[in-house]
């Protein structure tokens, strides 16, 4: 049988092989675990075999889960639609929300943490009806906004392309989120520019890497089908 432990080696090992390739640090490349309706139990056994940083999309089972595992050091990356009224429920949790999509739930967030919290703004870059995010032209504005927050920090930028089986097809996608993160740190001038970009899911994510990406977030090649 393979257990949750094989699934993260073979991860693990595929995304060294394509840093490598590319002549980037393995290290440089985070891995979060993607556990949406998945049980605290396949949670702790990612844990015990070494994965600390974990994603999740429902405010409400994140926070189940976040009680149920309270024993063990989490970082817990919010990837879901945020909306503002649920802010509450996940600043006490979330080490990240990789998901601010307006101005409104940076300030909700930013409001209800009372400590650090990182985020990154998502971006529609496929501008899909279906899909939450900010397109190419709002996200100036709204990065402009949140770095002037005092306790929410951005740290980049979050996609997903449309779905398409061939990993190939989301490679422009992922090229034009790491020209927008580009063109973001012309525009902002910060003193230290921005580095986040979250891009590439369990079956694109060497297209992503070799496109820049320092967030990867898997979960079907780690738990198995939702
Ligand atoms: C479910 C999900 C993932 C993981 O997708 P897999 O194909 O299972 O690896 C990544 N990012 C987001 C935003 C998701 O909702």
């Amino acid at each position: 049988m393979v257990t949750i432990s094989d699934n993260l080696a073979t991860v693990k090992w595929r995304i060294s092989a394509v840093a490598e390739r590319c002549g980037r640090a393995p290290d440089s490349i985070r891995l979060i675990a993607v556990s949406k309706g998945k049980p605290a139990s396949a949670i702790r056994e990612a844990f015990e075999a070494g994965q600390r940083a974990f994603g999740e999309n429902y405010a409400q089972e994140m926070a189940v889960k976040a009680q149920e595992l309270a024993d063990l050091s989490i970082e817990w990356h919010f990837i879901g639609h945020l909306q503002r009224n649920k802010a509450k429920l996940v600043t006490p949790i979330a080490a990240c929300v990789e998901t601010v999509d307006s101005i409104e739930l940076a300030r909700a967030l930013d409001s209800r943490a009372g400590r650090a919290i990182k985020c990154l703004a998502e971006v529609n870059i496929g501008g899909e009806e279906t899909k939450s995010g900010v397109n190419e032209a709002e996200v100036i504005l709204l990065a402009r906004q949140i770095s002037e927050m005092k306790i929410l920090e951005l740290m980049g930028l979050m996609a997903m392309p449309p779905y398409d089986p061939d990993p190939e097809k989301s490679r422009p996608y992922f090229k034009k989120l790491a020209e927008l993160l580009a063109r973001l740190n012309e525009e902002l001038k910060l003193e230290s520019p921005l580095r986040g970009l979250s891009m590439g899911m369990s079956h694109d994510l060497e297209v992503a890497i070799e496109e820049g990406a320092t967030i990867v977030r898997v979960g079907t090649a780690i738990f198995g089908e939702r």
